[in-house]
């Protein structure tokens, strides 16, 4: 009997037939993430019910030297997910469901399989807020949100996932469980170990459960459109809005391209306003609706708004979001190369531009698009493929933009992670020491490396 035969057998008596799928009848989501990156049927996938079983799989696979990724929803797209075929997929989706709602804590705790829609929706229904959201919010899972620190469209207002994170379960590779569950804001007893395992893309631990923080539910939010006449002044109106309406749900930062090409894959691809103008922000206030106005008197006459729409009903609202939207038609109309970088605000307008120039340089008539949450300093590019020599030099331009991010002291991963996708870009944004004692950790937390082997390091 071969190694692999034997520590499936172990497996087998640890958690029962039915949580170990091998061969035809695993299903194909478990082979690559929705990056369709490099898929391959994994050599078995897991399916625990408990964290016991959790600890038992590790064990047993730590004692053999056997590769384990930990899987959620297969929603990232760094390729954090994607299993090698000789490793052993372990998926959350059997550990899911709301555990309780503490309301005077104001804190939900879950099992790391539950999808973010539910743990929304389980909140709303108490009263509360759970503030992380994103595209593929009915798929993703929180344990996979928590392990690539998701962001997504509220960051601004309540921050990153850590941001939302009191307290885990996590069990080590060698199946040691660690209870850092807590309820508590104030908790400084010694490291803070949960922060090793948040963004930590299932390479040093598996959550399999959490406790996060709510919020209040807010009140009517008001949508806004403006147009401004250059990046500077999208900075300073948004210190302006901050100051008076205070920090909106969202501030969407849209180049002239990019919201020329939104408006034309409208139903009725009329523009909004009459001119056209070179930068655009679509944001959401929950301020008073006098204060919004104000500001925006105020703005227009310091000459960091030229023009400006305040949706009057969510119909008109939910068309100003479409065009912002646009992006999740990307993979249709085109063929995207995607980048998720950060800057500091200051100096976003600054890369985009030189990112223009350089793209423009090397394959005059590439088509490419800027958009993104600046206010988390945040800026999404897409390039369309389609629109450079082919097949297209998809690495060539990868290190293009990735070493104008090092030059200007950026991020190449502003909130997808690094997986496989990035991995070799890494060295643009953190030091050769820093990356050393990244090692480190990972060697401390999982001497043998069978924790999702190859990402991030
Ligand atoms: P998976 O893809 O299954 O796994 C992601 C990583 O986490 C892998 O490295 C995996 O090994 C690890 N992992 C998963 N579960 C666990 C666990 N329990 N313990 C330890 N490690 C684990 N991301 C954003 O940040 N912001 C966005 O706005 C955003 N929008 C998106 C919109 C769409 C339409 C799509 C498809 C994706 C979007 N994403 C976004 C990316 C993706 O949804 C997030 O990265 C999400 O957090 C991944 O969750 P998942 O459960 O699908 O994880």
């Amino acid at each position: 009997m071969n190694d692999l035969q034997q520590t499936l057998d172990q497996l087998r008596a640890a958690l029962g037939d039915s949580a170990v799928i091998t061969g035809a009848a695993i299903n194909q989501r478990h082979y690559s993430d929705w990056t369709g990156y490099a898929p391959a049927c994994p050599a078995a996938v897991l399916l625990p019910r408990t964290t016991e079983q959790v600890a038992d799989a590790l064990r047993i696979c730590n004692a053999a030297g056997q590769p384990v990724v930990p899987q959620g929803g297969m929603t990232g797209l760094a390729g954090g997910a994607v299993p090698r075929a000789t490793d052993i997929a372990l998926s959350l989706e059997r550990m899911r469901g709301i555990e309780e709602i503490d309301a005077a804590a104001a804190t939900v705790s879950v099992w790391a399989g539950t999808t973010l829609q539910e743990i929304q929706q389980a909140a709303v229904e108490a009263g509360f807020l759970f503030p992380l959201d994103l595209g593929a919010r009915g798929s993703c899972q929180i344990g996979g949100n928590i392990a690539t620190n998701a962001g997504g469209n509220a960051v601004i207002r309540y921050g990153m996932t850590r941001d939302l994170v009191l307290g885990l379960e996590v069990v080590l590779a060698d199946g040691r469980v660690l209870n850092l569950l807590n309820k508590m804001i104030k908790n400084n007893c010694g490291y803070d170990l949960k922060q090793c395992f948040i963004g930590s893309e299932g390479t040093l631990g598996v959550i399999t459960r959490a406790i996060l923080k709510l919020a209040p539910l807010p009140g009517e939010t008001t949508t806004v459109l403006c147009a401004l006449p250059d990046y500077a002044s999208a900075v300073s109106f948004l210190r302006r809005v901050q100051r008076s309406a205070g920090t909106p749900q969202a501030y969407e930062l849209m180049w002239q391209d990019f919201f020329r090409l939104g408006v034309s894959w409208l139903e009725n691809p009329v523009p909004p306003m009459s001119d056209e103008h070179p930068l655009y922000v679509l944001f959401e206030s929950a301020g008073p609706r006098e204060l919004l106005e104000q500001t925006l008197e105020a703005a227009i006459e310091g000459g960091e708004v030229v023009d400006a729409i305040m949706a009057s009903s969510h119909t008109q609202a939910r068309a100003l979001w479409k065009i912002r939207e646009a992006t999740g038609e990307f993979p249709l109309r085109m063929t995207p190369l995607n980048f998720d970088v950060s800057l500091p605000i200051g100096q976003i307008g600054d890369f985009a531009e030189l990112c223009r120039q350089r793209l423009d340089q090397r394959w005059p008539g590439n088509h490419s698009v800027y958009f993104g949450h600046i206010g988390d300093s945040n800026l999404h590019l897409t390039v369309d493929c389609r629109s450079l020599p082919q097949p297209a030099p998809i690495l060539e331009i990868e290190e293009l933009v990735y070493t104008a991010v090092g030059e200007m002291g950026g991020s190449v991963s502003a909130e997808h992670g690094i997986g496989l996708l990035k991995r070799e870009f890494l060295h643009h944004s953190v030091s050769a020491q820093a990356r050393q004692a990244m090692q480190q950790l990972k060697d401390s937390f999982d001497p043998k490396g069978i924790l999702n082997p190859g990402k991030i390091l």
